[in-house]
């Protein structure tokens, strides 16, 4: 190879340096005192979410939106000097999705966090991008009403953010998952050019839906500036059943048969790892002779919930369940799914985990428990299994020693391998965390090159010069 000419390097050092002096220029002016310049030891809050896996970088700006306008400016500057941009809402995310790339500029929406209006007449809420789910479920509580989709992180996680992931949770069951509760979206295109899509009506088939086009993109096509989304009246009562199986197969053919005659509003599944870890950190004291635990949750009249759960009890029963405890009393019931929904935090107590997110058609939940089985003992890792068993919706959670190398490299062989299990039972790389940066190189197991091709049509139609988050998700 010949030597590199110094005069040619120095002179494509400067040209790089004036087109980084440009643009943070054009960036100052459109933005004010809203763009931060990182610096190694300010960049470091905004170079990841919550995935231990997925690679990142340092942005070399921040911006942090107030108002529509900031976005539209910032974009419309990326745009004209091709920078990448990566949204960001609370960063909770757990694929890499909001992640930053080397130079680009993290658009950061949390502080765009207004409640614009709760309207009763519509049932519905328009909102900031910013706003923390739970924030709003509370909000919309004082009307009667409520925003139902309950990720694991709706205390933490926004609106935007969830929208963008398509974010699933416990209720998905019975009232959807956050696609179905999007009503209109208000997003900034890469040009900075404003688009607005779908309507309050119940009912709407005019033109192609854009509005879950947008819902779950993962920041690839637009940002969300503003979203207006359903409300539903607030159940008030809830009754609650907890069902301890001899074997995860006599939970799953519960699940089936459960689902075949009634609606629960969450069917959550414990194997005996998640349920080991959840006694050792909360003292709860479940049988220890469980393989696997449902636990159900029916919303509606008190009448018909106590009905609901005694026909569960008869059927998980009639499936071999060896112990049944069912309440109607709403404080009790909460205890219970609290079990659930600590079992992350009770898994990391014992380790470094890594939470998978794969679904399956429901009657393959006893192939993917098994085959993640097969997949620990292969690879010598622990892995707890639990989830929404009726959505067949499972995070087999890999807990590992982070300081010890071949642990780290079997642990993200087990996860891969998982991946690829699903996908061979006919089921999807990501039930409700999305593709991130963490499994975008596994698309092609999944998705048929056509459809990989179309979605790089949409990609190009809405965002021609690639700067949103690019290399991830499609
Ligand atoms: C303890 C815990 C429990 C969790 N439980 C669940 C669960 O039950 N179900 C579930 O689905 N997820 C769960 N998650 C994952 C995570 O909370 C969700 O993916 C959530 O939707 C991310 O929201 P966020 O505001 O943190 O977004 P971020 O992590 O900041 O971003 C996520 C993605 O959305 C994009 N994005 C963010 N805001 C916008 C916007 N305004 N416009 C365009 N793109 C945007 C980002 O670029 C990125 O690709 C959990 C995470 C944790 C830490």
């Amino acid at each position: 190879m010949p030597d590199s000419d110094p005069n040619t390097l120095t002179d494509e050092a400067s040209r790089v340096d004036g087109a980084r002096a440009s643009l943070e220029a054009a960036l100052r002016s459109a933005l004010g005192p809203k763009l931060r310049v990182t610096d190694p030891t300010t960049a470091s809050a905004y170079e990841a979410d919550q995935c231990l896996l997925a690679a990142h970088g340092a942005p070399s700006y921040v911006v942090h939106a107030t108002e529509q306008d900031d976005v539209v400016n910032t974009l419309q500057v990326a745009h004209r000097f091709r920078t990448p941009v990566v949204s960001r809402g609370a960063g909770t995310g757990l694929t890499g999705g909001a992640n930053a790339i080397d130079g680009c500029i993290v658009l950061n929406l949390a502080a765009m966090d207004r409640i614009v209006d709760i309207d009763p007449a519509t049932r519905t809420a328009r909102v900031e991008p910013g706003v923390i789910n739970g924030v709003l479920d509370r909000a919309a509580a004082q009307q009667g009403l409520g925003y139902f989709p309950d990720p694991g992180s709706k205390d933490i996680s926004t609106i935007g953010g969830n929208i963008a992931t398509n974010a699933g949770g416990m209720c998905c069951v019975k009232y959807g998952v956050t696609r179905n509760h999007v009503a209109e979206l208000t997003v900034v295109l890469a040009d900075g050019q404003i688009l607005r899509t779908g309507s309050r009506t119940r009912k709407n088939v005019t033109g192609l839906d854009l509005t879950s086009l947008i819902v779950g993109s993962e920041g690839t096509l637009g940002v969300i500036t503003e979203a207006t989304v359903w409300l539903h009246p607030r159940p008030t009562t809830a009754s609650t059943v907890i069902a301890l199986f001899p074997s995860l197969e006599n939970a799953v053919a519960s699940v089936d048969s459960i689902t075949r005659s009634l609606l629960p509003a969450a069917a959550e599944l414990m194997d005996a790892a998640t349920v080991v870890a959840v006694n050792d950190f909360t003292g709860m004291g479940i049988d220890s002779r469980a393989e696997a635990v449902l636990l159900l949750r029916f919303d509606g009249s008190e009448v018909a919930n106590a009905a609901d759960a005694q026909q569960a009890d008869e059927l998980m029963t009639g499936h071999g369940a060896f112990e049944v405890f069912r309440t109607n009393d709403a404080a009790e019931g909460k205890e219970l799914m609290a079990a659930r929904a600590v079992a992350l935090t009770a898994l990391e107590r014992k380790g470094a985990t890594l939470l998978d997110d794969v679904a399956v058609p429901v009657h393959q939940l006893p192939a993917l428990v098994t085959g993640v089985r097969h997949i620990a003992r292969q690879q010598d890792v622990l892995i707890a299994t639990f989830g929404h068993a009726a959505d067949g919706n499972m995070h087999p959670t890999i807990v590992f020693d982070p300081a010890d190398d071949s642990a780290r490299q079997r642990a993200a062989a087990a996860f891969e391998d998982i991946l690829h299990l699903a996908v061979r039972l006919g089921g999807v790389l990501s039930g409700e965390h999305g593709i991130g940066v963490l499994k975008q190189h596994h698309l092609d197991a999944q998705l048929d090159p056509v459809a990989r091709e179309v979605m790089a049509k949409v990609k190009k139609a809405l965002d021609p010069m690639g700067i949103l988050n690019p290399g991830r998700s499609l």
